[in-house]
């Protein structure tokens, strides 16, 4: 008895330093030490809000920028790959495999996508390439970091008309090699009618109603995931009349600027 209540006193001890260990973690992450001009200026307290880095068209080069000034981003790896095989082979996995032939015997390469957003108006895609899965799943979500886009929002639904920014404020296209998609603004409480892996990154991005018609080879999900990008692209291109602004709704980024301006 007497050693089993001193293994329970040890596991407990034990608990406690792994709080302590992942209570350190945060101040880790505070030691960053910024390698370029704006990563200065975000440490210093200079830009505090990552609206005035898009407002500049700088470019972030440093992932913790992103981590210090939007610190919920959920991430999630699009399932781009297939699994290899005869008995189920061809089910979609998040790892796309390729061997190339040496003398040696098969070289092995994964390579990943990964999204990042805070749904909320910010979002990223990126791939990453490794010789194993681990380090190109991390190499992947910290190039999304660095691709992060602010997506225009609105409500340009004509059976809607609420000037909410839950949609998007006009149709748009976007395409990557034979693969083509058209956004198309839909009425509130529609959902996302778009390809899954799409369907993700719109989430992420914070759209919340959606029609779609896609074209060309989408089961080349790379090509249709950069094509849905493109499109999103081209969203903050378009100019716009300024009566349209509140008509349409259109928001960029951070639901919480547009009320700012309203007010
Ligand atoms: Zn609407």
């Amino acid at each position: 008895m007497v050693e089993q209540i001193k293994v329970k006193k040890s596991k407990a001890a034990d608990e406690e330093v792994v709080k302590d260990i992942i209570e350190e973690v945060p101040e880790i992450v505070d030691t960053w030490k910024p390698a370029t001009n704006l990563g200065l200026k975000v440490k210093n307290g200079e830009i505090t809000d990552i609206e005035d880095i898009f407002n500049q068209n700088l470019k972030i080069l440093e992932v913790g920028v992103v981590d210090s000034l939007l610190p919920n981003l959920s991430e999630e790896l699009l399932l781009i790959g297939q699994a290899k095989g005869k008995f189920g082979g061809g089910q979609r996995r998040i790892f796309r495999q390729t061997q190339k032939k040496t003398k040696e015997g098969n070289k092995i390469h994964f390579l990943t996508c990964a999204v990042v957003g805070n749904k909320n108006g910010y979002v990223g895609v990126a791939t990453g390439k490794s010789k194993e899965t681990v380090p190109a799943r991390d190499k992947s979500k910290r190039r999304a970091r660095l691709n992060l886009i602010r997506v225009r929002r609105g409500c340009g639904s004509w059976q809607c008309n609420c000037q909410e920014p839950h949609s998007i404020p006009f149709a748009v296209e976007g395409k990557c090699g034979s693969a083509k998609i058209t956004l198309i603004p839909a009425p509130k409480g529609k959902g996302l009618c778009v390809e899954k892996e799409c369907a993700k990154i719109l989430e992420m991005a914070g759209v919340k109603d959606i029609w779609s018609k896609t074209s060309g080879q989408t089961k080349t999900k790379l090509n249709l995931v950069n094509a849905l990008m493109d499109a999103l692209k081209n969203l903050s291109q378009i100019k716009y009349r300024p009566e349209d602004l509140k008509k349409l709704g259109i928001s960029e980024g951070k639901l919480k600027d547009r009320t700012g301006e309203e007010a």
